[in-house]
C-alpha cells in the first residue's frame, strides 16, 4: 500500500522534472528560455496525462475525485429541480391521459434519484466512486429516456415538443465536458450514451431508420467536442497542481507538498507500525558560493544535488525542497542504518561532483545532514524537531558530515 502510493507520486515528481528540466548542464550558466505562447503549452504537454490516469499521482486523483463529485451534486441538483417542471407541458401535450400520468410518475422517480445523487455525501471520496457517481448522472436520465420512449412509441415522430424526449442523449453527451477527465473515461461515458440510444432504437423497432443513423452521427460529433473540453480542464488542472506542489528550480516537492506527505507518510507508519527514517540536508557555507560565484551557479548547485538525491533514493521515497538550500527526504521503511547509508552516499557523492560557471571555473560544495527515525511517542512535529537539532549539531561540529540519532 504504502509503497504504491510512493510509486505513484514518484512519478509525478519525474514527469515535474522533464517539465522544469532538472539537472546541471556543465559550461552553461544561463537564464533557461522555457518558450512562450504555445510553445511553452506544449512543451508541458503530455499525452500520457490525458489519456488515462496511470500518471497521476494518487494525491492529484483525490483532489479530481473532489472536483468531479461536487459537480455531480450540482448537476444532479439542476437535473432534479427541472425533470418534475415538464409535467405540466405532458398534460397539456399528450392526447392520452394514460401516457401523462405514467410519464409523470417515471418523472417523480427519476427527479427523486436525481436528488438523492445530489444529496450524497459530501465527504472526501475516492476517484473510483467519484466516477461511479459520474455514470450515475448519466445512468438515471438514460433509463428515463428508455423508458420515456417506451411509453411514448412513435408518437413522438414529427411532434416539435415531444421532440425533448429525442433531444436528451444529445444532453448527456455534452454533460460531461463540463468535468476534468482523461480520454478512457469521456470514451466510457460516451459509450455509455451511445448505447443506450441504439437500444431504444432497437426496442421501438426503429434501429435501421436514418434519423437514428444521423442521431448517431450527431452524437459523435457532440461527444468528441466534449472529448476534447474534458481532456483541456484536465490537463489545465494538471499543469495547475503540479504548479502548486513542485519547487520549479529543482523539480522536486515544494515545502506544503513535502510536508503533507510527512504528516500523511507519519500517520501511516504508526498505524501500520512501520518503520521511517527522514534526513534533512543543508548546503555548507552556500551563501559565500552566491557570494563569490553568483546566484546563476548556486541554482545550478541547487538543482545538482537534487540530482543527486533523487538518484540515491528508492522510487518508494520523497523528496522535497524545504528552503533555500534545506532539503528533506522521507524514507518510508527504512531503519537508521539504511537511512545514515543513504546520507552519507549524498553527501560523498556531493563533495565529489561540481558545478562550472560560464567561465569554466569549477565550484565544488559540502553538504551536512541530520538523520533520525521515528519513535513509537514521536509526532510529525516531535520527529522534524529532533532531525533539525541533527543537521545543527553537525553544522556546529565542523559540517560536510551525517549526525544521527
Ligand atoms: P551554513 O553552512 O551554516 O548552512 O551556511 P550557509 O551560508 O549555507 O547558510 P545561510 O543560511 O547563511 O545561507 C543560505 C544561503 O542560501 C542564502 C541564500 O542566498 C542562499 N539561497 C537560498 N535559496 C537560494 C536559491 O534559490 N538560489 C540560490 N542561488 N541561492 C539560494
Ligand atoms: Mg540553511
Ligand atoms: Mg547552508
Amino acid at each position: 500500500m504504502s509503497s504504491d502510493t510512493g510509486n505513484a507520486d514518484t512519478r509525478e515528481q519525474d514527469i515535474a522534472e522533464d517539465g522544469s528540466t532538472v539537472g546541471y548542464q556543465p559550461a552553461a550558466i544561463e537564464l533557461q528560455d522555457e518558450g512562450a505562447g504555445w510553445r511553452e503549452w506544449f512543451g508541458h504537454f503530455h499525452l500520457s496525462d490525458v489519456v488515462t490516469r496511470h500518471a497521476h499521482s494518487n494525491d492529484f486523483s483525490g483532489s479530481r475525485a473532489d472536483y468531479i463529485s461536487q459537480r455531480v451534486r450540482f448537476v444532479a441538483a439542476l437535473f432534479a429541480i427541472l425533470t418534475p417542471l415538464w409535467i405540466p407541458l405532458d398534460f397539456f401535450i399528450l392526447e392520452s391521459s394514460a401516457h401523462s400520468i405514467q410519464l409523470t410518475l417515471l418523472r417523480v422517480v427519476t427527479a427523486a434519484l436525481l436528488a438523492a445523487l445530489a444529496l450524497l455525501s459530501r465527504t472526501t471520496i475516492s476517484l473510483s466512486l467519484a466516477r461511479l457517481r459520474l455514470i450515475l448522472l448519466l445512468a438515471i436520465p438514460l433509463a428515463f429516456y428508455f423508458a420515456s420512449r417506451s411509453i411514448l412509441g412513435d408518437a413522438v415522430e414529427g411532434d416539435v415538443i415531444l421532440a425533448g424526449y429525442t433531444f436528451l442523449p444529445f444532453v448527456l453527451v455534452a454533460v460531461p465536458a463540463i468535468f476534468p477527465l482523461t480520454l478512457l473515461e469521456g470514451f466510457v461515458l460516451m459509450g455509455l450514451v451511445v448505447a443506450t440510444v441504439i437500444a431504444t432504437a432497437a426496442f421501438v423497432g426503429e434501429l435501421t431508420a436514418i434519423a437514428t443513423l444521423s442521431d448517431l452521427w450527431l452524437l459523435a460529433l457532440v461527444g468528441g467536442i466534449a472529448s476534447v473540453a474534458e481532456m483541456s480542464q484536465l490537463h489545465a488542472l494538471l499543469r495547475l497542481y503540479r504548479q502548486a506542489t513542485v519547487d520549479p528550480l529543482t523539480g522536486l516537492f515544494n515545502r506544503r507538498s513535502l510536508m503533507r506527505r510527512l504528516f500523511g507518510e507519519v500517520a501511516r507508519a504508526h498505524r501500520y507500525k512501520r518503520p521511517l527514517a527522514v534526513i534533512m540536508f543543508d548546503l555548507d557555507r552556500f551563501k559565500r558560493v552566491n557570494d563569490e560565484y553568483g546566484h546563476l551557479a548556486g541554482d545550478l548547485i541547487l538543482k545538482n544535488l537534487a540530482e543527486i538525491m533523487v538518484e540515491e533514493i528508492r522510487i518508494s521515497d520523497f523528496v522535497g525542497r524545504y528552503g533555500g538550500e534545506e532539503f528533506l527526504a522521507i524514507l518510508p521503511e527504512a531503519d537508521m542504518e539504511g537511512a545514515v547509508a543513504v546520507a552519507e552516499r549524498i553527501r560523498t557523492q556531493c563533495q565529489a561532483s561540481h558545478v562550472e560557471t560560464s567561465d569554466g571555473t569549477k565550484v565544488y560544495v559540502t553538504v551536512s545532514s541530520g538523520v533520525t527515525t521515528l519513535g513509537n511517542d514521536d509526532d510529525t512535529v516531535g520527529l522534524f524537531n529532533r532531525v533539525d537539532k541533527l543537521l545543527y549539531e553537525a553544522k556546529h561540529t565542523g559540517r560536510n558530515k551525517v549526525v544521527n540519532a
